[in-house]
């Protein structure tokens, strides 16, 4: 074990142990919770899709206007060397973008503030505990918070705006539920805190498409379930059609396809992980050892 097993962080060029990556009181990307990120898994001591990552942060990085000098060769490499120098082999690896401290003292201009990237790694995190999963995941849909609407925060660049996932996360543990799914202000399903949500009917898997990040791991999904030979649709799903939906589950690089046996009072399944959602899963774990998916990193380095 090294000093750097239980995380390690990119910052200004260096490697530091996790507990010592620190940005300042001052930086946008605290008092306003301006940042993009995104976090890609490592599993068996490899990336999973990291060109798929690296290509929404990428896009993140344009929509909110953040100018960096590192390219995107450079965090590829400060995204290696974390996960090299930690030794970890499964693990939560995040880039982040943060709109900085203003270089003129006291100005309200984003434009006057010193972007900054950093990248840093945990061990492996899941969303939902394999162990919960196993016995079933209820989740709660937010009943006095909605999505943000996707016209006031960009939901297709990761961001720290969490204001109403954790106020949904309050309503959903306070209830005794694991976590949470929020409505938009139309009744549809969007997203919780990290994760992707799908309705299985018959040979139909059906997923929101707007107010919604793109989830690499949502991709996956659908592209396992066309490989299964099932018909997968992106649109707005009414919480009414979740609801009488024959199994739902959720998507998340935070443990990949996710069964939930139970929304508010509906219990899918008679409490037992769906059929479908636990293929998907093992499919998922079996398509991350995928050579042509996977970037080894090299510890030795
Ligand atoms: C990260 C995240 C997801 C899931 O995306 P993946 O790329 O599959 O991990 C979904 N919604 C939100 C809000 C997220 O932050």
């Amino acid at each position: 074990m090294t000093a750097l097993a239980q995380g390690a962080a990119w910052m200004e060029g260096r490697v530091i142990p996790i507990a010592e990556a620190k940005i300042g009181v001052t930086d946008w990307g605290l008092t306003h919770s301006d940042i993009a990120y995104d976090v890609v898994p490592v599993v068996e001591g490899g990336f999973f899709r990291l060109d798929d990552y690296l290509d929404r942060f990428m896009a993140s990085i344009a929509a909110g206007r953040y100018e960096i000098a590192e390219e995107r060769a450079q965090i590829r490499a400060a995204l290696t060397e974390i996960i090299a120098a930690s030794g970890l082999r499964d693990a939560y690896c995040a880039m982040v973008v943060a709109r900085g401290t203003p270089r003129v003292p006291g100005s309200r201009d984003p434009r006057d503030c010193a972007n900054h990237f950093y990248a840093w790694a945990v061990p492996y995190v899941h969303v939902i505990k394999p162990e919960v999963l196993e016995t079933g995941a209820s989740v709660w849909i937010g009943k006095a918070v909605r999505r943000i609407p996707r016209d006031s925060v960009n939901p297709l660049a990761k961001n720290y705006h969490w204001g109403d996932f954790t106020a949904g996360l309050f309503e959903a543990k306070d209830a005794g539920f694991e976590t949470v799914l929020l409505c938009d202000h139309d009744g549809n399903v969007t997203e919780g805190p990290g994760f992707n949500a799908f309705a299985v009917k018959g040979d139909r898997v059906v997923t929101p498409d707007l107010g919604v990040l793109e989830g690499v791991t949502r991709r996956t999904a659908l592209e396992m379930a066309r490989a299964l030979g099932m018909q997968t649709e992106e649109r707005a799903l009414p919480l009414e059609e979740f609801l009488e939906a024959d199994e739902v589950f959720l998507s998340s690089s935070g443990g990949g396809v996710l069964p939930i046996t139970r929304v508010d009072d509906r219990v899918f399944g008679n409490g037992r992980p769906g059929p479908v959602a636990t293929r998907l899963n093992a499919l998922y774990w079996d398509w991350t050892r995928r050579p042509d998916l996977r970037t080894e990193v090299d510890y030795r380095a």
